[in-house]
């Protein structure tokens, strides 16, 4: 039933586009808010010094993630004192509350960080759902079945909202706007994905990997439609990450967990029943938005951007191993020393670059020849690359054997 109070709209012009973000809360109901709003209080009042989750509420670190606020230590004082006062959870003021810093933070992305969903525009539509549902990986979806050229779909876990939005706002005035906006650009670039036919394409491709699949049961291993969807993730889930990340001071690069991740895959690539391959991509690929393909090909947009910034600097600013300015000559060698590195971020200037060019890409291949390029140009050997042209082919070729009927099948 529509229940017209359970829907907040905001409205802004911004350039020559009419801009409408519909917050819907039918899907997040008031018995919902009050049980995640105490259970939050629960998790915050406690937080301090070797605090552990009370083993009684049995939660998981997912659950965690939507109560527990990530903040500086300056907002924890100002809870523990405010939250010995009893405060009465008012769901209307709850949505009132979510559905304006959602939509302000969705206005300021569009005009900076991503202005190629308006340009061109007169209007756009925004549906953001708050869902009671636990969203298994993310605290927020892309719709993109739901998605059209006028209007983006997206989900977000009420109990985020309430958890870290809003209790955050009851007990100390703050609103986690990076948060907020980390979260969002990430789901709005897929919608940038999607409009260039990239999920459909992967769609199609994956019914005709199944249909060959089925014709030839003994032509590939089980696991090519679950490798596949990592290499799209590569692309799409990476360069939503790394467009999310952009703000963060620098670029910690753990070459350990990419050894890991990259034998993880060519397990994968040689697993031969397809209920194996999902519960290995489940297990080790899934566990959180930070790992995995999301994690390698934010590392591989990273790289892309670096072989930019080599083109305007000669040096490289090292912020672990204590801090140095290192000759881009002389990357790759250090590289090969130290296998936990901090590196500085990129300037506005090479991530506007670097992204201008990954936008242009329609398929993961051309992102792991892009990768391979920048690889090259950096001077990194082998064993320091993530997933790159040679690599890719050790996996297809694991996979899908001397892939005579690859190109046909998934190469169009
Ligand atoms: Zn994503």
């Amino acid at each position: 039933m529509f229940n017209l109070f359970s829907t907040q709209t905001n409205q802004a012009t911004i350039g020559e586009t009419n801009v409408t973000v519909k917050v819907q809360f039918s899907k997040y109901s008031a018995s919902w808010f009050n049980s995640d709003f105490q259970l939050a209080t629960q998790i915050n009042s406690k937080k301090g010094k070797g605090f552990k989750l009370p083993e009684e509420s049995n939660l998981k670190f997912r659950q965690v993630q939507r109560y527990e606020i990530f903040y500086r230590k300056f907002y924890h004082k100002r809870i523990q004192q405010q939250i010995k006062t009893p405060f009465n959870p008012d769901y209307d003021e709850f949505k009132r509350f979510c559905a304006t810093v959602l939509s302000q933070r969705i206005f300021y992305i569009l005009k900076t960080a991503l202005p190629q969903l308006i340009t061109g525009r007169k209007e756009l539509i925004i549906n953001l759902y708050a869902v009671n549902k636990y969203l298994e990986n993310d605290l927020a979806a892309y719709v993109y079945s739901n998605s059209t050229d006028k209007a983006i779909e997206m989900e977000f876990s009420g109990s985020a909202l309430t958890g870290r939005i809003y209790f955050l706002w009851v007990y100390a005035h703050k609103v986690d706007a990076s948060f907020l906006e980390r979260t969002l650009t990430h789901e709005l670039e897929h919608h940038l994905e999607h409009r260039k036919g990239m999920y459909l394409k992967e769609e199609e491709t994956l019914k005709n990997i199944a249909e060959f699949m089925q014709l030839n049961p003994e032509a590939w291993k089980g696991s090519f439609p679950a490798l596949f969807e990592v290499w799209c993730n590569l692309y799409a889930e990476g360069l939503a990450t790394f467009v999310e990340n952009r703000k963060a001071n620098q670029v910690e690069i753990d070459f350990k967990q990419v050894q890991k991740l990259k034998l993880g895959l060519i397990k994968l690539s040689l697993l031969n029943k397809k209920s194996d391959a999902e519960k290995l991509v489940e297990k080790e690929f899934r566990s959180t938005a930070e790992s995995g393909e999301y994690y390698l090909g934010r590392l591989m947009c990273y790289f892309i951007g670096l072989s930019f910034l080599k083109q305007k600097k000669t040096e490289v600013l090292v912020l672990s191993q204590g801090k140095l300015k290192l000759p881009f000559t002389e990357l790759g060698l250090f590289l090969e020393k130290h296998s936990s590195v901090k590196l500085e971020q990129l300037n506005e200037e090479t991530f506007k670059e670097a992204y201008a060019k990954l936008s242009q890409i329609k398929h993961h291949r051309e992102f792991i020849a892009l990768y391979t390029k920048a690889c090259q140009e950096l001077g990194l050997k082998d064993s320091l690359r993530i997933v790159d042209t040679k690599f890719y082919h050790k996996l297809l070729n694991n996979a899908a054997g001397s892939y005579k009927h690859c190109r046909e099948v998934v190469m169009g």
